[in-house]
């Protein structure tokens, strides 16, 4: 893919980069790797001090950023400038607690193992390449920049080709920042050149946001070379809805669950799994709620769901509702593009699935809901474990022993009881299965690219 902006209202090229030479490459590798050498010796509080110096001038400059955003993906402009202060909050939270989450953690009684003192000490462990993806352009990237440079890493981004001005723009705001050069750079290169950067031995670990085929291709080099990674990637996440649960407020959290950046989120609630209880009631009211979005220009501000980010995602989501329309399902609402310019698809919500469809396992990355009719607990349990992954999943209930069976036996990173699945800088961020590994925010996050040095003093 060109690197190139490619605006999914109209489908027009606005801007078009060249890739950087493989010389200008090792430079960014060697100036990143030297810059490590005294950036990891800096204290927590002169990285406080540079990462809200950061954070001050992406809060000011929001609707710049958001612009940014909506222009290169399609997002709605509000939904932009919510993106940019999240990055502000987390920027400052990781600023604000780096040096509680990496304190030192002594044995208590360092006699038990012969010892006057011992401990466990967090410590960098260099250049960490970051492969992201364009659909939360620098949220994304921030949750992995944020604790990767207070923990005293130096970051190398990689980011999707369809968002260089995005990636151009975390690379000028941590520098203005006060970063030195080499801290955080953005390598404009297509996905063909990831390789040659995990092998580079002056690179030690990588993060991937992405695709399943993106994540098991830099997950079996850095096998091959034993780097650590972490891996988030694909989800599609079941909303569970049981008989207690206060249909209003579900139905219209289901449906911001699923449509939130334009459909396109790993942890957007995909699967709509009812009781046949409330079954009719709950996509009555679902169903008109979905009809009433406005679709549209996503730089107006009433505007709800923008276009699809690229013209092969909207080709992606045509396929997998024709293949479920062509083998018996029901359309409620939308299943059809509109005419006229941009990538746009409607809010979609499609029943009467069986398993030989391809929705019924496949994540569909646009605005399309599968909505399940369930007897009971198990049959829900069961459709929503069915798939191959396992990121988010949501339940609404007010029934505590149904709240319990839910907590433990779904199968996901992460449960939300009564709300939508959302990451938040507290809570850690993650899945199972071919969702991926490794956990992102909190105190886990900022501790998965450190080397846990044990010490021992006799
Ligand atoms: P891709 O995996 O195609 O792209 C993500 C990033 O990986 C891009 O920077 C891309 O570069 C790069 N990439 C693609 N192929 C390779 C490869 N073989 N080796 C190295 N790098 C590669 O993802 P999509 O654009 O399809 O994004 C949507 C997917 O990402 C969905 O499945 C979604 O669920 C998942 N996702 C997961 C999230 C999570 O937090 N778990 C969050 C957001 C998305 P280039 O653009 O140059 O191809």
């Amino acid at each position: 893919m060109a690197i190139a902006t490619i605006n999914p209202t109209t489908g027009e090229a606005v801007k078009t980069f060249e890739e950087l030479s493989e010389t200008e490459l090792r430079q960014k590798i060697g100036l990143a790797f030297d810059r490590w050498q005294t950036y990891r010796t800096t204290s927590f509080e002169e990285r406080a001090g540079r990462m809200h110096a950061t954070a001050d001038l992406f809060e000011k400059e929001a609707d710049l950023s958001a612009e940014l955003m909506t222009t290169e993906m399609g997002k709605t402009v509000a939904s932009a400038r919510a993106e940019a202060l999240k990055c502000v909050h987390g920027m400052r939270y990781y600023a604000d607690h780096a040096a509680e989450f990496l304190a030192d953690e002594p044995l208590a009684d360092p006699s038990q193992v012969g010892a006057v003192r011992a401990l466990g000490r967090y410590q960098p462990l260099g250049p960490v390449l970051a492969v992201m993806p364009w659909n939360f352009p620098m949220w994304q990237v921030m949750r992995f920049a944020a604790p990767a440079l207070m923990a005293g890493n130096v970051a190398l981004l990689k980011h999707a080709s369809n968002v260089p001005q995005c990636a151009l723009y975390l690379q000028d705001v941590f520098r203005r920042g006060g970063f030195p050069e080499g801290c955080f750079q953005t390598l404009l290169i297509s996905s063909r050149r990831v390789e040659s950067i995990l092998r580079d031995p002056r690179v030690v670990a990588a993060t991937l946001t992405g695709s399943e085929p993106a994540g098991r291709s830099v997950a079996a080099i850095c096998g091959d070379e034993i780097k650590h990674t972490v891996m988030e990637l694909g989800g599609s996440d079941p909303f569970i809805v049981m008989p207690s649960a206060d249909l209003d407020r579900c139905a219209a959290t289901a449906v911001e669950a699923r449509v939130q950046n334009n459909g396109q989120s790993c942890i957007a609630a995909k699967r709509f799994i009812v009781h046949a209880d409330v079954f009719d009631a709950f996509t009555d009211r679902f169903v008109s709620r979905m009809r009433e979005l406005t679709v549209g220009d996503p730089f107006e501000e009433s505007t709800d769901v923008g276009p699809v980010a690229t013209e092969q995602g909207r080709a992606d989501i045509e396929e997998i509702v024709e293949d479920a329309v062509s083998a018996g399902a029901t359309v409620l609402c939308g299943g059809r593009r509109p005419d006229g310019p941009g990538w746009f698809y409607p809010p979609t919500v499609i029943t009467d699935i069986t398993r030989d469809m391809r929705i019924y396992l496949e994540e569909v990355f646009g605005p399309v809901a599968s909505l399940y009719r369930v007897a009971d607990i198990d049959q829900a349990l069961e459709i929503a474990n069915a798939t191959t992954f396992g990121l988010g999943s949501n339940a609404w209930t007010d029934d505590e022993v149904e709240q319990e069976r839910f907590i433990s036996d779904l199968d996901a990173g992460q449960v939300f009881i009564n709300g939508k699945t959302t990451s938040y800088p507290q809570l850690p961020f993650g899945g199972t299965k071919r969702s991926g590994y490794g956990r992102e925010l909190a105190a886990h996050g900022i501790r998965e690219f450190c080397n846990l040095k044990t010490v021992w003093v006799g």
